[in-house]
Parts: structure tokens; C-alpha cells; sequence
């Protein structure tokens, strides 16, 4: 598609407008549903010559600046793909025209909030129609709660609060998007005493597969309310998420880095930082990770701190302040400023995750760290490699969030403290992607059976974490998984989701 000029394309469009036959088949007949009824480019020329005919100035063709410039707004650069058009819609009202276009199209289609889940065809697609939130940026705040449309970065959401002293439950880096997070669950630096983003939306606005809008809060649609916790992009498109908000003017932070041989000491501190669990804490959260610079050989543990207040330094991290260190820096600030600081530019590089999660146990995670050091020097020579051994924490306190709040979420998390352990792995080049990604995922799952052997491992997968070869959905309680496949089939009975929208991480047949 690269090489067609703007004007050639919408000729292409118009020959191709005449809307194709439509053959809608129900979940039930699931495999025979899988099949597209439509090819991708009959459904794509259809679909973008409609969108043109309604919203010509929305619509973007392959050949323009705009074009380009919105075909490359991911973090991860193999998320660049080559859609026909990008349909750059303004309200909810037009995403449901889009929507009506796309079943009565039968056009392949992907969504972009952020841009920062980091794979092709999660939220790009070759050939189909890729609608992007860029136009969406509005919010209103409330007393305590705020609106947000989809095309709002959690800088956005901190920024539009920042004048009212509150904050909302997001993430924890500058430009990830609203909705992606929001969708997947959310870990935010306020995690130990709010849970998850997700635990926090009091209502989506939601486009469903068939074209209509819908409010979905506790008592409009809560069998989908339910479902949207979690439940990624596998049964609508939200317009509108309403979160909660919290009275934080202030926030104490720490910035402490360190060098290889606090490792183990700084895996202790993160284990027992998981591990303490309080009812009355300090609402705190963190970044933590390791990474490993291969021409170097400098190893340089990271720890950002966040919590509510001004105490300083947080006294949530005393664990790490005790660890001799490279350099600490304390402060104290507010959500805005600190977030401002924490960008993740577009195109940063190539870069593959990978994940699963364990009890915390500091002796298995630092053998762990020292296998991934000698795994990432078998493909050291690999241009612009960029790998980071990353520890989440997920709080027993967060987990209860979802039990005791009457609404729970899909992921059904057992009363216990958790490290999520990923690996993220940034290269420079197209020609080392299948190597760095055999090397990573070879080691991801083989120390996940090692901890399974040894009773640590636990099946949840987090999708924010995940590898794209990895299926969170089998990590969910079965009861949960099959709950959400009859939402699906009562709110997508066409399979827009399924079928036309399929990137990302899908909840299958
Ligand atoms: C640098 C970096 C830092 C991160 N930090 C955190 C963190 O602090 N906490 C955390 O929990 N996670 C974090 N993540 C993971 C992050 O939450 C996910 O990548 C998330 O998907 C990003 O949201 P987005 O809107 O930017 O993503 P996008 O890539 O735009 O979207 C992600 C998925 O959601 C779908 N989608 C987007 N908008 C909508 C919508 N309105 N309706 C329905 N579906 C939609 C897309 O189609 C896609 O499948 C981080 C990721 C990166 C790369």
C-alpha cells in the first residue's frame, strides 16, 4: 500500500465501494464463523469509501503525511503496519458509524488508543482500516470521579486533576494510553490500597459490534460492566470510561539506582515489598527493573517509588533505602510533574515482552536473573539490544479489591502476593526478530516449568506483560473465560469482535 499516491487509492476505493453480500453467522456455528465471508481488500476499499463519502477530513489515504505520521504513532516499531485508510473519528457517534460501516462491510479492522501494546495487528492492521483516537481528547471532571474519551495518554488524566489536587488510578509512565490499560486491568502506583485501574471505572461508554451505543456501569448491562474488567478488547469499543478519583495533591517519590551487586538485595526488598500487606498502608506503588547493558556488562537495578503524601523519603521503600546505592533522589510532587518526566516515546525501538507470575521467592528470582544474564549474552552481538528482567508487584491488599467491591473483575486473583516477572527486550533491526524472540520465549517458559515444578508458579498472565505468543485467557479461571464467551455471545452475537476485529489479545472460540 506504501507506493499508492492519495489520489490513485481513491480511485481504487470508489471502484471498490459497491457493498459486498453479507453472509452474518451466529457464535454458535463457531468455526464456520471464523471464516470471513468478505476478502480483506473488498472489505477495506468498501469500508474506506464509505468513511470518505461521510468524513472525508477524518479519513486519511496512504501517500500523506498525516498518513504516515499516524501509521507510525506506536511504541513498539514492529507494530508499524500499512492499513488502506485511518479513519480519525471525533465522537462516539461517528466510531458507531464506523462500526455500521465495518459489519455492513464485513471490513478487518483495528483500534488504537496509545499505541503502546506492543505488537503487529494488536492495534494496526495491514490492508484493513485502522481507527485511531487521536481526534478524542476530551474529559470532564466531577467531584469525584472524571470522563475520559479514548484518545486521552494518563499524562492527560493527572494533568486535567492536577488543578483539583485528585488523581485517578493509571500508569505509571507519561504517554501509555487510557484505554488500552484500562481495558487489560491496570497497574498504577497506587495499587496496594486502590487495586487495579480497572477496579476504579464507575461506567464505559461502549460501541457495540452491531453499531449501537451503550452505557455500561452496575446497573445498565453489569453482566458487561463485569466482562470490560479485564475483559481487553473482546466486546466493544469504549468512548467514555468514568474513573474514580482520590483527594491527592501531593505525591513523595524516590528515584534509587543501583549497581550489580545489590541485585540480590534489591530482589529481597522487592519480594518483601509484595509480601507486606496491610489494610492501612500507605497507598504506593513502583517501577522496578534490571537492566543489563551487554557492551558494558554494567547490571543497574531501578527503582522508582510513588506514594500518597508528603512523607520524605517514602517510607513504604525503607527496604531499598537501606541497599547501599549508585544514587537516590526523594521528592516530593505531584502526579502531573512526576509523570511528566517519565516519557516512552513513540518508535523506540523493536522490543518483545514476555511473562508469568510467582509467589515471591528472592532465592528462585535471583537465579532466574542470573540465567536470563547468560541467556542474553548468547545474542549479545545483536544491534541496539536493550533487555530489562522486570518485577511488577501484585499486592494480596490489590487482589481483595475485586473480591470485597461487589462488581470483582475477569481475572479472579487469589488472596496473595504475586511478582509479575517479565522480560523486555528492545533491538534495533527487522533481520534478529525471530532470533531475539526464540531466545526470549525459549527462556520465559523455560523458567516458568522450572517454577511450576517447584510450586512457586502461578497460571495468571498479564496482558500489559505479555509476550504475544502467551494466552492470558488460559490463566483466568475457567468459570471466568466461559462467563465471558456468553457475554460475548449476547453483546457480539455478529463477532465484529472476533472476526473483523482480530488483533490483540482475543478471547477465542
Ligand atoms: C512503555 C510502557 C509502559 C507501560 N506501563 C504500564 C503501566 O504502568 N501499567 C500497566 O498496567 N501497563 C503498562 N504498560 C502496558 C500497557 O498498559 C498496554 O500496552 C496497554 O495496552 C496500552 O494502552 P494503549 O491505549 O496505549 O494501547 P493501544 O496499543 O492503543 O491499545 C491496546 C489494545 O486495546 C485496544 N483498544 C484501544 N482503545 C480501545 C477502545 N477505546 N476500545 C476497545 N479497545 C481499545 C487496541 O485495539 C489494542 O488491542 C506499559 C506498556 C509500555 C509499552
Amino acid at each position: 500500500m506504501k507506493s499508492l499516491s492519495p489520489l490513485l487509492h481513491l480511485a481504487s476505493l470508489a471502484l471498490g465501494s459497491t457493498t459486498p453480500s453479507l453472509n452474518h453467522r451466529t457464535r454458535n456455528d463457531s468455526c464456520a464463523a471464523a471464516v470471513s465471508t468478505v476478502d480483506l481488500q473488498t472489505g477495506a476499499k468498501c469500508a474506506c469509501g464509505k468513511l470518505s463519502a461521510s468524513y472525508s477530513d477524518l479519513v486519511l489515504l496512504p501517500g500523506s503525511a498525516n498518513y504516515t505520521a499516524q501509521a507510525t504513532a506506536y511504541w513498539d516499531i514492529r507494530a508499524d503496519l500499512d492499513p488502506a485508510c485511518i479513519f480519525l473519528p471525533t465522537s462516539a457517534a461517528q466510531v458507531a458509524d464506523a462500526v455500521s460501516v465495518f459489519t455492513t462491510c464485513q471490513a478487518q479492522f483495528a483500534v488504537r488508543g496509545g499505541g503502546h501494546m506492543n505488537y503487529p495487528g494488536s492495534n494496526n492492521i495491514d490492508g484493513g482500516v485502522l481507527l485511531a483516537f487521536s481526534n478524542m481528547k476530551d474529559y470532564k471532571v466531577h467531584n469525584d470521579s472524571i470522563d475520559v474519551t479514548p484518545g486521552m495518554t494518563w499524562y492527560d488524566v493527572y494533568s486535567a486533576l492536577d488543578p483539583y489536587g485528585r488523581a485517578a488510578i493509571g500508569g505509571r509512565l507519561k504517554t501509555i494510553g487510557v484505554p488500552g490499560l484500562t481495558l487489560i486491568g491496570g497497574v498504577s502506583y497506587f495499587i496496594n490500597k486502590y487495586g487495579f485501574a480497572m477496579d476504579n471505572v464507575l461506567s464505559y461508554d461502549v460501541v457495540l459490534g452491531n453499531g449501537t451505543q451503550v452505557i455500561v456501569n452496575a446497573t445498565s448491562h453489569p453482566d458487561l460492566f463485569w466482562a470490560l474488567k479485564g475483559g481487553a478488547n473482546n466486546f466493544g469499543i469504549v468512548t467514555k470510561f468514568t474513573l474514580k478519583t482520590y483527594p491527592m495533591p501531593h505525591i513523595s517519590t524516590t528515584i534509587q539506582q543501583f549497581n550489580e551487586t545489590a541485585v540480590y538485595e534489591f530482589i529481597k526488598a522487592t519480594c518483601n515489598w509484595v509480601i507486606a500487606d496491610s489494610e492501612t498502608a500507605i497507598a504506593a506503588g513502583s517501577v522496578l527493573d534490571i537492566t543489563y547493558n551487554v557492551t558494558t556488562g554494567d547490571v543497574s537495578p531501578l527503582l522508582l517509588g510513588v506514594q500518597a503524601g508528603i512523607s520524605n523519603p517514602p517510607s513504604m521503600f525503607a527496604n531499598f533505602t537501606a541497599i547501599p546505592g549508585v544514587s537516590k533522589t526523594n521528592n516530593i510532587t505531584t502526579s502531573k510533574q512526576w509523570a511528566s518526566n517519565l516519557d516512552s516515546p513513540k518508535q523506540m525501538f523493536r522490543v518483545l515482552f514476555g511473562m508469568h507470575a510467582m509467589y515471591p521467592d528472592p532465592n528462585v528470582l535471583y537465579t532466574m536473573y542470573q540465567t536470563w544474564k547468560s541467556a542474553i549474552d548468547t545474542i549479545a552481538d545483536v544491534a541496539g539490544l536493550y533487555p530489562t528482567f522486570v518485577l511488577n508487584i501484585s499486592p494480596a491488599s490489590a487482589a481483595r479489591i475485586a473480591q470485597t467491591n461487589g462488581i470483582g473483575n475477569v481475572w479472579g486473583l487469589a488472596d496473595e502476593p504475586l511478582i509479575w516477572w517479565q522480560f523486555s527486550t528492545g533491538w534495533a533491526n527487522a533481520e534478529d526478530d525471530l532470533r531475539v524472540e526464540a531466545c526470549i520465549r525459549q527462556l520465559t517458559e523455560h523458567l516458568h516449568s522450572i517454577n511450576k515444578a517447584n510450586g512457586l508458579a502461578r497460571d495468571f498472565i498479564y496482558m500489559g506483560d505479555a509476550g504475544e505468543w502467551q494466552d492470558p485467557f488460559a490463566g483466568f479461571p475457567a468459570e471466568n473465560v466461559q462467563r465471558m464467551r456468553e457475554i460475548r455471545e449476547k453483546y457480539d452475537p455478529l463477532g465484529t469482535f472476533m472476526r473483523l476485529n482480530w488483533g490483540g489479545f482475543k478471547l477465542g472460540v
